[in-house]
């Protein structure tokens, strides 16, 4: 079987294994990488979560930094924007470390981490969850499929009819799986009560902040302070509310990334310089978001695309890596082994094609 069809983590293992990644490393040392994490947890087998692909093993992110601060040199987000503005370049193979969202275990499990390796980081945050004015929606759809006693749930939504299937923590993850995409599609205006209709329909209560189980709890700003004065720890904009700003009209946009910012100055006393877009994804924002985050004095901002950073990339629109799972993933993720294995297949497509 190609290797294109593997899992991601035998994939990473492979070009670990052979050398690949090794090789990837030397020939593009001048690209830097920048990764994504959102949480951590000590505990990822705890079933009152369903969704943990947002909460990485504390561990592994342990691992991870270990291997970085002796492999590779990792940079701030804010050396990236100076570099860009003095049009100098950057050390041989950079990684930046980023945050979304701003959950407690950021400060909890990754500070401790990140000050033992003395390594940077930018954590994007929601201000409003620090706020403890909105919960994510995606909490709530977790929260409601995770703990109704209903064993099964015909949904429509988009136009189309999920069976929900409720049975088992398994069958629940799925059901979850499925809802999320769905989801994402509506207009920002009609999410939180479509997800009120939800957890009607599961008969569950909307949840409190009490009510979230500790990974899926806001950091303080009090916390975030005491990152950002350790010199540790950016604190970055990702929103008030995390609405995915291209389902939203104009407005709402606007006061979304200004509120954020001027919450962030509030309480930290800077202005933050790097916004992230929330989901991340090239249809969750727009030409005209770029331009209302560079309006409102953003020098950088992140999506969730995955791509090498060069000198060429467009600073309201840096690539960034999902969160690694394990060690091996993440050295061909940072070396560019991904990258490699992707360019030799379409020469050898291209060459193919010749013939
Ligand atoms: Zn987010």
């Amino acid at each position: 079987m190609p290797l294109a069809f593997y899992p991601r983590s035998i994939k990473a293992a492979a070009l670990v294994g052979s050398g690949l990644a090794s090789f990837a490393r030397t020939r593009r040392s001048a690209e830097a990488t920048i990764l994504t994490f959102h949480g951590l947890s000590e505990n990822t087998s705890d079933r009152g979560i369903l969704d943990w692909s947002l909460h990485l093993q504390a561990g592994v992110f342990r691992s991870i930094c270990a291997m970085l601060a002796k492999e590779y040199h990792v940079i701030s987000l804010a050396d990236l924007v100076e570099a860009r503005t003095q049009g100098s370049g950057l050390p041989d193979n950079s990684v930046i470390i980023t945050f979304d969202d701003g959950y407690a275990s950021n400060y909890e499990l990754a500070y401790p981490i990140l000050r033992e390796f003395g390594l940077h980081a930018t954590i994007f945050v929601t201000t409003g969850f620090l706020d403890a004015v909105e919960m994510f929606w995606f909490q709530r759809a977790d929260l409601a499929l995770g703990r109704t006693r209903k064993e099964l749930l015909d949904w429509k939504i988009n136009g189309k009819s999920l069976r929900l299937y409720l049975g088992t923590y398994e069958l629940r993850q799925q059901s979850l799986a499925k809802l999320l995409p769905e989801l994402k599609e509506l207009p920002d205006a009609d999410l939180l009560s479509e997800v009120g209709r939800l957890e009607n329909a599961l008969e569950v209560t909307e949840p409190s902040f009490d009510d979230l189980p500790q990974a899926m709890r806001p950091m303080t700003w009090e916390m975030a302070c005491e990152m950002s004065l350790s010199g540790h720890v950016d604190i970055g904009g990702h929103t008030h509310t995390h609405p995915i700003l291209a389902r939203c009209d104009v407005r709402a946009v606007r006061a979304e990334i200004a509120t954020c910012r001027d919450r962030i100055h509030a309480e930290i006393g800077e202005l933050p310089f790097a916004f992230a877009y929330p989901n991340g994804g090239s249809d969750d924002f727009t030409r005209e978001t770029l331009m209302l985050v560079r309006e409102a004095g953003f020098k950088a901002a992140c999506t969730t695309i995955s791509g090498r950073v060069d000198s060429t990339v467009p600073m309201h629109q840096l690539p960034r890596y999902g969160s690694p799972e394990s060690v091996l993933e993440a050295k061909a993720t940072v070396s560019g082994a991904f990258e490699t294995l992707k360019d030799w297949r379409q020469s050898c497509r291209k060459a193919m094609s010749m013939i």
